[in-house]
């Protein structure tokens, strides 16, 4: 253990070229959390064990860029399944410096709720079922509910206590099959919901299948509908339909706002080298854990479970305290690479739920107590991009998947 801290903090500040030094031992972090509640910073320094770094300064980088690609207009941030892992409040209170993110989006009624209880202000949009026990609640924290059920009109005024005019927005189905309702019955319904007096509609929007033509078809679908509902005086609110895909490939989509996820937090939606060519992303997430055991093996010798690893000449092997329980991926063993002291290391044998483990070479160049990086923004070797292509898994995956119960470090 001796030595092992200063080896680790030296690994830090050196990881990746472009990398700024923010050694982690010398300025306590900004703010920590996990989904259970605050641990003190100075665990860090020593831990072994995964934590999750979020990056606010990545964090600025995208929200200008993605508020850019929309031509500036407002920017609906979605935040679902812990915010695509980077921390639901942790994420949404750093997201809220920014003036050009007017609001946030969400899944689920449990997390709508904690955001105000986050002190988040700005408008809350609740694209999942309100249940009947949670209307009251996500009323009188002002969340915004979406419309989409035949019997809203009648159902959600009966939930809500008399006389509030619930804010809502209208989900229409365009053609994604799988939440709001289909364009094709929208016009009486929508006329149903006005002629109730009930709600204060702010905004209509949609999903897109992310379907090249069909995406055209489906806006088109969209229109339709407003523009009927509006002719019949029908308030319809402010429109918005494009997630990450639509911001970066369907500009005719950007309507009265855009509502990404993954490119606020770095991550490409769809194509990366395009789209990494139209506008850099930087990740703001990164996934470390400390080194462990450092070995050699002999030839012959193998590593993990099924021996799917067998050393054909004398190399020195790291094992890491993070595995698939984490998020990291099992495919990670055809082709992810992991920095550890700047240098990348492959991954071999096989990802277990607790400990992956990487080839370090014929030299000792990695010592117990050295940072690893297996996610990150500073080497495009562990971008999530490109550690879910190597390991044929998906972007979206990787993030979400991150354990919520892991340490989050704004750093
Ligand atoms: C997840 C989601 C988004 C954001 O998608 P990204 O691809 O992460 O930008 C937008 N709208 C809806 C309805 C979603 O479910």
């Amino acid at each position: 253990m001796q030595g092992m801290a200063a080896a680790g903090l030296g690994t830090m500040a050196g990881v990746g070229p472009a990398a700024a030094p923010r050694p982690m031992g010398s300025a306590p972090a900004a703010g920590v959390g996990t989904r259970h509640g605050a641990r003190a910073p100075q665990a860090i320094e020593e831990r072994f064990d995964p934590w999750v770094e979020v990056h606010p300064d990545a964090l600025a980088h995208n929200v200008a860029v993605v508020s850019r690609l929309a031509g500036g207009r407002p920017v609906l941030a979605v935040v679902k399944n812990n915010a695509y892992g980077l921390g639901l409040t942790v994420a949404a209170e750093l997201l809220a410096r920014h003036d050009a993110v007017t609001g946030f989006a969400v899944v689920k009624p449990e997390d709508a709720l904690r955001l105000r209880e986050a002190g988040i202000e700005g408008e809350i949009l609740l694209m999942g079922m309100s249940p009947d026990d949670a209307v009251r609640d996500l009323v009188e924290a002002d969340v915004r509910l979406s419309l989409y059920l035949d019997d809203d009109a009648r159902r959600l005024p009966a939930r809500a206590g008399s006389d509030v005019r619930i804010p809502a927005h209208v989900y229409l189905d365009t053609g994604m099959g799988r939440m709001g309702m289909p364009y094709h019955r929208a016009l009486p319904w929508m006329a149903e919901l006005a002629a109730s007096g009930a709600f204060d509609v702010r905004g209509t929007f949609m999903a897109f299948t992310e379907e090249g033509d069909f995406d055209r078809e489906q806006l088109a679908r969209f229109r339709g509908v407003v523009d009927q509902t509006r002719a019949r005086g029908v308030e319809t609110g402010r429109l918005h339909a494009a997630s990450s895909n639509g911001v970066f490939h369907l500009p005719e989509a950007h309507l009265d706002a855009v509502r990404p996820g993954i490119a606020l937090f770095g991550s490409y939606p769809s194509r990366p080298d395009e789209e990494r060519a139209m506008a850099e992303l930087r990740s703001a997430v990164s996934l470390r854990c400390r080194v462990v055991r450092v070995e050699r093996l002999r030839a012959g010798d193998s590593v993990s479970y099924g021996r799917s690893y067998v050393a054909d000449r004398p190399t020195w092997v790291a094992t890491l305290p993070a595995g698939h329980v984490d998020a990291y991926p099992r495919g990670a063993v055809e082709g992810a690479r992991v920095v550890i002291g700047g240098r990348l290391y492959p991954v071999i044998g096989a990802v277990s739920a607790s400990h992956t483990i990487v080839e370090i070479g014929e030299e000792p160049t990695v010592e117990v107590g050295d940072v690893a990086t297996l996610l990150g923004g500073e080497v495009d070797a562990v971008h999530p991009n490109a550690v879910a292509e190597a390991s044929g898994a998906s972007v979206y995956d990787l993030l979400m998947h991150l354990d919520p119960s892991l340490p989050r470090v704004v750093t």
